[in-house]
């Protein structure tokens, strides 16, 4: 694992709608996905002849300004922020990756391919020469553009390579790519990552979540389907279906609800925000306790204690304030720096805090850095009792799918009981909501997750050298990727 810490998924965003500032939009789409991916943002704009991207290390702020946006003049453009989950933190993976082969195109990515070194020697490439997976898959639609030269109009040349590279594809992918005239989304036949379909008065629009279209004030028109390819050009909306019925079965993120994506988002068709209060009334339902105050961790533990609160009766209040320009880029580079950080991100409001039984609300528990310094501070802070309640089962199994959370022997879950984990906290009491409850409180519980990281089911098989690497540090047994028994 890098030294960066948790790495989520990345924000994608892309417009098509001729005589609007498409570079203005989509800095407001990638603007609203900010939070998806802090590490690069960029973007790329067509006027129907050539395509100019702009890309840079940083913020979505920081990267573009008035001046930059005026440069990228045109009527389509897709935007990506991201963080990496494949190929590391530099200038060259940052997207939307372009490629000239005669024609032009670009792409940009939210995923991670578990096939990618498999397509890269099948396609010939050296080691090397492809530097992240959404690089190669970029490399694989430019060598179809190119062998197709002739055979078909340019009109539907990236429609057709794509028909020909997204079946070859293994894993996460939800993308946004264009080419001079056409703009592209597409989902894997899992729909690990969201992406959906908004209408402006005058054009389209894609987006990873719904918090994105509010924001260039476009109405949802719906979710882009698992499997699904929308092509979107002067004439409308055209819906493909590249891949084999077979291969269709929706399975969602389901740390999208718990923690990645925005409050303010709908998730199959289902508010994110109502879906956390309704995590923290099943928490109190499932493992209640006599406390004084129900306070949440900010941010995604906010709602989950409002919930927790109104179901148990007992009183919700601020126990911690999080500094608002703490971004989640902090890089520390040790276990002692990082519980630093936590300490520079969230400071206990002693005066609320002092002599109270708390009932603590937050996320994940995955290295236990955050919970293990929490509890210290809140002790410090006078708490004479901290339960602790998570809105998420133990993370026991890393995620191929698009978030970096390192390997087998990191996760403080695969290693210890519930029990075990209490006590390295020093809490009075924990406990983590059960995969069925949590699923119940997505409001969706029949429209398909996945939830590999918790369970050790995992919907698309992770090759044996990816395997090798992350599942089998640190000396801890595994087994064939059986999950382990609860703790
Ligand atoms: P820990 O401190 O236990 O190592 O990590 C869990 C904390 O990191 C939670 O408070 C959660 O809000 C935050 N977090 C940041 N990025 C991620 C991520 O990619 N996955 C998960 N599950 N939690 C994350
Ligand atoms: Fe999400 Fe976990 Fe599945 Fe990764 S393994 S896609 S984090 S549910
Ligand atoms: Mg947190």
């Amino acid at each position: 694992m890098s030294l960066e810490g948790l790495k989520e998924a990345c924000g994608v965003f892309g417009v098509y709608a001729p005589g609007q500032p498409v570079a203005h939009l989509t800095y407001l789409g990638l603007y609203a996905l900010q939070h998806r991916g802090q590490e690069a943002a960029g973007m790329a704009v067509s006027d129907g002849e050539q395509i100019l991207v702009d890309k840079d290390m940083g913020l979505v702020s920081a990267v573009f300004n008035e001046r930059r946006l005026a440069a990228l003049t045109g009527h389509l453009a897709v935007g990506h922020t991201r963080y990496s989950t494949t190929g590391s933190s530099t200038w060259r993976n940052a997207q939307p990756v372009y490629r000239d082969v005669g024609s032009q195109f670009a792409l940009g990515h939210n995923g991670n391919l578990v096939n990618t070194e498999e397509l890269a020697a099948e396609a010939g490439m050296l080691p090397g020469t492809v530097t992240s997976d959404s690089d190669l898959v970029a490399e694989l639609i430019g060598s179809e553009i190119r062998a197709g030269d002739g055979e078909r109009s340019d009109e539907r040349q990236l429609e057709m390579a794509l028909l020909k590279v997204l079946p070859r594809l293994k894993g996460a992918f939800s993308f946004v790519l264009m080419d001079e005239g056409h703009l592209v989304g597409v989902r894997d036949p899992n729909g690990f990552r969201p992406l959906c379909l908004g209408k402006l008065e005058h054009g389209w629009v894609l987006a990873s979540e719904t918090t994105a279209l509010d924001l260039v004030n476009a109405h949802v028109v719906r979710e882009i389907d698992p499997g699904e390819m929308v092509v979107i050009d002067a004439t409308g909306v055209r819906s493909v279906r590249p891949f084999p019925d077979d291969v269709i079965e929706p399975r969602l993120c389901i740390f999208e609800y718990v923690y990645f994506a925005r409050p303010d988002s709908n998730l199959y068709g289902q508010s994110v925000h109502s879906a956390r209060i309704r995590m923290g009334e099943q928490l109190a339902e499932q493992a209640p306790v006599d406390a004084d105050m129900v306070m949440g961790v900010p941010e995604s533990g906010i709602p989950a204690a409002e919930g927790f609160a109104r179901r148990s009766g007992i009183p919700y209040g601020q126990g911690l304030v999080k500094n608002r320009y703490i971004g989640r880029t902090f890089i520390a580079p040790t276990q002692e720096l990082r519980a630093q950080a936590v300490r520079m991100k969230l400071n206990p409001l002693k005066e609320n805090i002092a002599g109270k039984r708390l009932v603590v609300i937050d996320d994940s528990i995955v290295r236990g850095t955050t919970q293990k310094q929490l509890v210290k501070m809140l002790r410090e802070a006078g708490a004479a009792e901290v339960h602790l309640r998570i809105t998420s089962p133990p993370y026991r199994w890393p995620c191929f799918y698009g978030m970096d959370t390192g390997e087998r022997g990191e996760l403080l879950a695969a290693n210890l009981t519930v029990d075990e984990i209490r006590d390295y906290f020093n809490a009075d009491s924990l406990a983590y909501i059960s995969i069925e409850r949590l699923t119940a409180s997505t409001g969706a519980a029949r429209a398909g997750f996945c939830n590999a990281c918790l369970t050790g089911d995992y919907p698309v098989p992770v090759p044996v050298n990816l395997r090798k690497d992350v599942l089998e540090s640190n000396d801890i047994p595994i087994g064939d990727l059986e999950p382990l028994p609860r703790a």
